[in-house]
């Protein structure tokens, strides 16, 4: 029994359900290490579907696998592995879970009783074990040597897509994949958090914004680097400076006990100073995992409280229409007396090309 599937009985054991069923692929992956696209777990018998039997019996070790046919699909062997297990009530994922499927489901199951459960393999999730932050370590270290090789790129007539693509063409050639789409926004444009990479080229004086990580072993790195390209005015320098400084107090405040609303909190103080605080116009973090939004985000009105062996990315941003925007994210392990950085990119304010300055 793996630890992971031990503490989610026992959560389900708390909330007085027997078993359950787990369908949304993040968990999937979680619970049993299978990297497919579709598979199903009952928590007791396990079942994945006939495209990947193979990998299946590969990659879950420690539980049974099945492999549903057209004959007997998914939601038949689900019902009778939970008859054979004599469940008389199951859990689902509450929140991922259609309607449709739910109908199904409680048609196939009965009288056994079905219970939507919210979240519960989410909350679980945010605490990684070892075996996680391995790969999480694996796939930042990538995310980095990606940033030191698409650094050298960075030019004046160079477009936002030849950053981007080559960001993908690295991680490819490693045999790595993508955690997200990358982003780079270069000038005004890189007033917009999200930008999608267009044909802009590169001239001087514009601030570039790269967000990108690699996927490795099923595992995602998610980091952040604004440089400015020949020559920074002051407002760059300022504007730059004092996010950087937000961005280390807010990891420096990332440790167990604190909660998730105090720490998005700390670097808005900060940039508050010289009033840009009014520009960073989203939370501070996120969980980081096998999705790159992981369960938990850091803004406001989270509660949550910060544990060991949970990973956040802290990255503020200052985003000023008209003139452009800056954003510094790392990813940052929560350790049992404080927490580690696992993104080493440098992060003074980088003019480049270096021979430019
Ligand atoms: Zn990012
Ligand atoms: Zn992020």
């Amino acid at each position: 029994m793996t630890t992971k599937l031990a503490r989610l009985q026992s959560q389900l054991a708390e909330s007085g359900i027997e078993g359950m069923i787990v369908s949304a692929l993040p968990n999937v992956q979680w619970l049993t290490g299978f990297t497919g696209s579709a598979g199903t777990v009952l928590v007791t018998p396990k079942v994945s579907d006939g495209r990947y039997t193979i990998q299946a019996q590969e990659q879950i070790k420690d539980m049974e696998t099945a492999t549903a046919t057209n004959e007997r699909p998914t939601a038949s062997l689900l019902a009778e592995r939970a008859q054979t297990a004599g469940l008389k009530t199951l859990g689902f994922e509450g929140d991922h879970v259609t309607y449709a499927t739910y109908e199904t489901w409680k048609e196939k199951f009965a009288p056994l009783e079905l219970h939507g459960v919210k979240d519960l393999c989410g909350v679980l999730r945010m605490v990684k074990s070892a075996e996680e932050i391995s790969h999480i370590r694996e796939a930042c270290a990538l995310t980095d040597a990606c940033f030191a090789h698409v650094l050298r790129m960075v030019q004046v007539g160079v477009s936002e897509l030849d950053i981007s693509i080559e960001i993908e063409f690295f991680f490819k050639r490693q045999g790595a994949g993508l955690a997200f789409d990358p982003i780079v926004v270069s000038g005004e444009r890189s007033a917009r958090p999200h930008g999608v990479p267009s044909d802009k080229k590169l001239t001087a004086g514009d601030f570039v914004t790269m967000d990108f990580g690699a996927k490795v072993d099923g595992y995602c790195g998610d980091l952040t680097r604004t440089v400015v390209v020949q020559e920074a005015s002051d407002r760059h320098v300022e504007i730059y400076e004092l996010l950087l400084r937000s961005q280390l107090a807010g990891i420096e405040a990332l440790v167990p006990g604190a909660t998730a609303a105090g720490v998005d909190k700390v670097p808005r103080d900060i940039l508050a100073e010289k009033d840009l605080a009014q520009y960073f116009t989203h939370g501070l973090g996120h969980g980081l995992g096998g999705v790159v939004h992981d369960t938990g985000r850091l803004h406001a009105s989270s509660d949550t409280v910060i544990e060991a062996g949970q990973v956040w990315t802290i990255e503020p941003g200052v985003y000023i229409e008209g003139f452009g925007g800056a954003r510094i994210e790392d990813d940052v392990l929560v350790t049992g007396t404080g927490n580690e950085v696992l993104t080493h990119s440098p992060k003074e304010l980088l003019i480049v090309p270096a021979y430019g300055r």
